[in-house]
């Protein structure tokens, strides 16, 4: 980390306008000639620059432009903030929406996927871009927030859908708001009595660390539970300005949780992984997920091999604590959502025994009850009438809850064969539900 009074550029402002974070979003990096005064760019460097810049402008805040190594064009750091010229290289299979995001939206800004939790869109806005943003199709395309009314019409349909428990804040960066408007959103959603949770979506403790005052956690540990997650990529982006920013929001009760993204050439390695995931569980934030990258526009050159998502959880699980190993995830393409993948532990089974195999690659089984395993309910148990809705109904779950006996995919040539040779008799072809 340089100091930021050695770079000419800020050489005359004073440490009070450094710490706020107003200054440092006025006074982000958004074009050339700036981020020339602050790094070293060939000739070359300066036009790949202008060229990608026309895909997702670039913005990085002074605080993480000094955490770049101004000689080295592979500083992981510089990589994840400085556009190149890969971004314009387009690939067919690339998508706009990589995951889907819009195919689950009722309203505009609002993403209802998962049973129990939507993704709210504060803003387009994020304090830096993230070179390896798979919103690109949203974020920064304005540089805004979005207005009280359009974010009302989402807060709206959570009102009117009470198995949402979970509201997940985001964005561009939902705390790119200032702490007025975003109270008023809390405030409005925390009125609704089915909301458990509330949870932000932030990087600003790492690209804008001085986001994180007291006056916002004042605000926000009025309206616990409130969960914060964030995305650190790189152990260098914990400094001890980053670590404050952290231990602030978790001293006031918000848990933080970190979901990184796997890049090539930036964290693609079992050292800076551990190293990264260690870190995070010193400053007290917990390793939540880790993504195999998206196949957003122009994101190839930051892709690896899923292989190496498995090499990293297995370098982690059983070689460091339980908690500084994140799960791996695949955000599937067209609306699939998140989907855990790991290394297998299970050797095989029979119906005595499971045969597994640990971390050490040693083989151990561990022998399944000899009386009858079926579990039965205590007679004075009443939690499935008072919790109706905790019930498995749906997905694999609900197969194994005994809801239905299958799942078949619709638009299949198989369920089109079967209705047509059920097309005369009652039977409709489906696979029944209990
Ligand atoms: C990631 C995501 C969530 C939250 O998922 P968790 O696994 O609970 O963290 C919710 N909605 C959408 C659309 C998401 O992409
Ligand atoms: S903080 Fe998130 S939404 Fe914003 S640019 Fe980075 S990856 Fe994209």
């Amino acid at each position: 980390m340089r100091r930021y009074k050695d770079i000419p550029l800020w050489k005359n402002v004073s440490p009070k306008q450094w710490t706020d974070w107003k200054w440092q979003v006025r006074n982000r990096i958004m074009d050339v000639d700036t981020l020339a005064q602050v790094i070293n760019l060939t000739d070359e460097e300066e036009k790949e620059i202008r060229d990608s810049m026309k895909y997702l402008r670039m913005a990085i805040t002074p605080y993480y432009a000094t955490l770049m190594d101004p000689d080295d064009p592979h500083d992981p750091v510089r990589r994840q903030a400085v556009p190149t010229s890969n971004e314009v290289q387009i690939k067919k299979y690339e998508m706009l929406d990589s995951v889907g995001e819009t195919v689950d939206s009722p309203h505009e800004g609002l993403t209802h996927r998962y049973p129990d939790r939507v993704l709210l869109l504060l803003t387009d806005q994020c304090s830096m871009y993230c070179r390896h943003c798979c919103r690109r199709r949203i974020v920064g395309q304005t540089d805004h927030q979005r207005s009280w009314e359009e974010i009302k019409e989402g807060i709206d349909y959570i009102r009117e859908t009470p198995e949402v428990r979970d509201v997940l804040l985001s964005g561009g960066d939902p705390l790119m708001v200032s702490d007025e408007f975003l109270e008023k959103v809390i405030r409005e959603v925390r009125k609704i009595k089915h909301v458990q949770i509330v949870r932000l979506g932030s990087r600003t403790p790492v690209v804008l660390p001085y986001r994180i005052t007291p006056s916002l956690v004042k605000m926000l540990r009025k309206y616990h539970p409130v969960w914060l997650n964030t995305h650190f990529n790189h152990p260098k982006e914990i400094t001890p300005v980053s670590k404050r920013a952290v231990e602030t929001l978790v001293d006031a009760g918000i848990p933080v949780g970190n979901q990184t993204v796997l890049l090539k050439g930036v964290n693609d390695c079992v050292t800076i992984m551990k190293k990264l995931c260690q870190d995070l569980t010193s400053i007290r934030c917990r390793p939540y997920y880790i993504y195999q990258c998206d196949i957003a526009r122009g994101l190839e050159h930051f892709r690896t091999s899923t292989a190496k998502g498995f090499e990293i959880i297995e370098s982690l699980r059983g070689h460091t604590s339980g908690f500084a190993v994140p799960e791996f995830i695949i955000d599937a393409p067209t609306g699939g959502g998140k989907i855990p993948i790991s290394p297998n532990y299970v050797i095989s089974m029979s119906d005595k025994m499971i045969v597994l195999r640990n971390y050490e690659g040693g083989i151990f089984s561990f022998p399944e009850p000899e009386g009858d395993r079926t579990s039965v309910c205590p007679p004075s148990c009443k939690m499935c009438k008072q919790y109706p809705e905790l019930e498995s109904k749906e997905g694999v779950a609900g197969v194994l809850a005994g809801k239905k006996m299958c799942l078949i995919p619709e638009g299949s040539l198989r369920e089109a064969r079967r209705k047509a040779y059920h097309k005369e008799s009652k039977h409709s072809g489906k696979c029944h539900d209990f």
